[in-house]
């Protein structure tokens, strides 16, 4: 049993690890279609760090940095949840989410019946960047 959590503790790591990744990919690529003139400075924040390359963005005013910080918010929130264990439980029923959908939506909290039941009509789906 412990093992079977340990692994899939692992399996968990590298989704996020992925995501994390293409979160980068992808920002930098945004922003070198954006700024030009960024580019060399984010080749340097990435070496500083996350939250640093955080600070960057927020002093750049362009619309998708907001959108990634937000994003990047949510990512380390999950790596949090990671590091204390509780990442992959649904924080409605307590089971374990299904690792597929984990893969799929890497950010979600919810089981796929709890989150069904959680979006009623007056509740907007969970986002789902
Ligand atoms: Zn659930």
């Amino acid at each position: 049993m412990a093992e079977r959590k340990k692994a899939r503790h692992e399996r968990l790591k590298n989704v996020l690890l992925e995501e994390k990744r293409r979160l980068w990919n992808e920002l930098r690529r945004e922003l070198f279609r954006n700024q030009e003139k960024l580019q060399t400075q984010f080749d340097t924040a990435q070496d500083i760090g996350d939250r640093s390359m955080l600070d960057v963005l927020s002093d750049t005013g362009i619309a998708v940095a907001d959108i990634m910080r937000e994003r990047l918010t949510r990512m380390e929130e999950v790596e949090q949840r990671l590091a204390a264990g509780t990442y992959g439980i649904c924080e409605a029923c307590g089971e374990e989410i299904d690792e597929e959908r984990l893969r799929v939506m890497p950010y979600a909290i919810r089981c796929v019946a709890c989150q069904e039941k959680h979006e009623g009509p007056s509740f907007p789906p969970e986002a789902t960047i």
